[in-house]
């Protein structure tokens, strides 16, 4: 017989549904809440509903582990397709009955004298918990600069994690400024209905062949049928990216050298005209910002109706965007492919434990132990905290990764009688320093700017390969954290 041992969960996306099922497994789910803020889950497959969404990872890879699908379509599933799939798991697996929508968590004080977290929500109610986990989600909070002029502008203007779908295209002048992962999905989706794009580049991005396609009926039957078929395609595709593409991305020389040959043929081959060529070819590492995998941008960028205006933004006019040579150039339409505030995915929750929030701490310096304890907040756990991003595979290995070993951490709390565990700052400490020396080395800190980087560092990016941050997080080490018991 177990005591009640109440669990929230804040938000309702991949990681959340990730937490939600290692909970499950590990016998806590009895008292499980999952708090929403919007009407239904899905996180950012469900915010970006952009044309051209889809995801840069192979569905087979990018799915729940307990939740294998072997019908997925093609190899990169879209947007609506994974939100559908979201929305099966959750429902096949009875999770929507723990989910309550349209609740926001403002904020959250720790009790320690009860060991509970007492969550204030917008609805003006309380919720009590014994553990607290964060799954909300890095890449929530859209990144719009602030363009003199750009509150004049009179056509319609939204970011790509916000897209207007009321607001007609056709026919229409549209700017799309930035030409990172989505307006590298938008410029083609969008291309052929509009009577001019203006696409704005500060930098460009490596580029890299994607090769989707749809599976066969008879390739959908294997994966359904055929004992252990679906299990070693996901491990192939696993593997392919833990053996090249990770060490290409902490610099290891040959194959850094062997991916820029491969991209900078993939431009060659793409792109006929030598001018534009030249203006489409990055002066930075492969990899230091995020190589981006499409098929149909090159091309798109070679339609008379598509213009790369390689320059930043000055400023926003009325009628249309200032680029840095001065000129304005007239816009219907601007669409905001700037990018999220990864640093701030906390900033819509204040987290307090005595007289420390999170929000201070991490103005300090942004630190975690594996990206999910932090030091002074007993019994809360981050999903996707920092240096859990990855540039070469599957994130949501590492969010369930993080659920496996935080479902540990809650059985020894529960299991132990405690109050709760509190990682001791010392171990955070050299946990960090570890990090900082590993990601020194990588191809993100090799001269390029991203949002990958802050202060100098990368708070985002995990230095190494999934294999090794799911080895150190197998099993709690627990001596890396104190016990706290109960006053007798
Ligand atoms: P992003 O990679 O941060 O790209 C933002 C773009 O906006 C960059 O080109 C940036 O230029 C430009 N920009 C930002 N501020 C600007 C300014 N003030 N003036 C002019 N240009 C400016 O954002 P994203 O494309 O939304 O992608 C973010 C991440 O989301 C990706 O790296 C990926 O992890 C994820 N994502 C994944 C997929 C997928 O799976 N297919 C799709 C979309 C997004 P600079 O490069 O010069 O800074």
């Amino acid at each position: 017989m177990t005591h009640p041992f109440p669990i929230a969960i804040v938000g309702a996306g991949f990681s959340g549904l990730a937490m939600a099922l290692a909970a499950r497994r590990h016998g806590l789910d009895q008292d499980l809440v999952i708090f929403e803020a919007a009407e239904r889950l899905g996180g950012t497959w469900r915010d970006n509903t952009y044309p051209g969404c889809a995801c840069d990872v192979p569905s087979h890879l990018y799915s729940l582990r307990d939740a294998p699908n072997p019908d997925w379509s093609r190899t990169y599933g879209g947007q609506a397709e994974i939100l559908a799939y979201m929305e099966a798991v959750a429902d096949a697996q009875g999770l929507k009955d723990h989910i309550r929508f349209q609740t926001r968590v403002q904020r959250a004080d720790w009790d320690g004298a009860r060991g509970l977290w007492v969550l204030s929500l917008d609805d003006g109610g309380q919720h009590e918990a014994r553990a607290l986990i964060l799954a909300l989600g890095p890449l929530a909070i859209p990144n719009i600069p602030d363009f003199p002029g750009a509150e004049t502008f009179e056509g319609a203007a939204f970011h790509t994690q916000r897209w207007d779908h009321s607001v007609e295209l056709a026919g229409k002048r549209v700017a799309v400024i930035g030409t990172g992962a989505s307006a590298i999905q938008v410029v083609p989706a969008i291309a052929d209905q509009v009577a001019h794009l203006d696409l704005y580049q500060r930098t460009p991005a490596w580029i890299i062949s994607r090769s989707d396609r749809t599976f066969s009926p008879f390739e959908r039957t294997v994966f359904r049928s055929v004992p252990g078929a679906r299990w070693l395609y996901r491990n192939l595709l696993f593997a392919i990216r833990e053996l090249v593409f990770a060490p290409a991305l902490t610099r290891n020389g040959l194959l850094t050298r062997a991916m820029t040959a491969l991209l900078e043929r993939n431009l060659r081959v793409s792109v006929a005209d030598p001018d534009l060529r030249e203006r489409l070819r990055p002066s930075y590492t492969p990899g230091c910002k995020r190589i981006i995998v499409s098929d149909d941008y090159y091309p798109a960028l070679q339609r008379d109706t598509v213009h790369l205006v390689d320059q930043a933004v000055r400023a926003i006019t009325p009628t249309g965007v200032v680029g840095a040579d001065g000129v304005e150039r007239p816009a219907d339409v601007i669409v905001y492919a700037t990018g999220f505030k990864p640093t701030e995915f906390l900033s819509k929750i204040e987290i307090q434990a005595g007289e420390a929030t999170v929000q201070a701490r991490w103005e300090e310096r942004v630190e975690a132990l594996h990206g999910t304890c932090i030091a002074g907040f007993p019994n809360l756990f981050l999903m996707l905290g920092p240096n859990t991003g990855l540039g070469h595979n599957s994130v949501i290995l590492m969010a369930e990764a993080q659920a496996d070993y935080t479902a540990q951490c809650l059985r020894r709390i529960r299991d132990g009688g405690l109050l709760g565990l509190e990682v001791r700052p010392e171990v955070q400490s050299a946990h960090q320093a570890s990090i900082e020396r590993a990601l020194r080395r990588t191809v993100w800190l090799s001269g390029c700017a991203s949002w990958y980087q802050a202060g100098g560092s990368s708070p985002i990016l995990w230095p190494d390969s999934v294999w090794a941050f799911q080895r150190r997080l197998a099993r709690p080490r627990w001596s890396d954290f104190i016990a706290l018991h109960p006053e007798r």
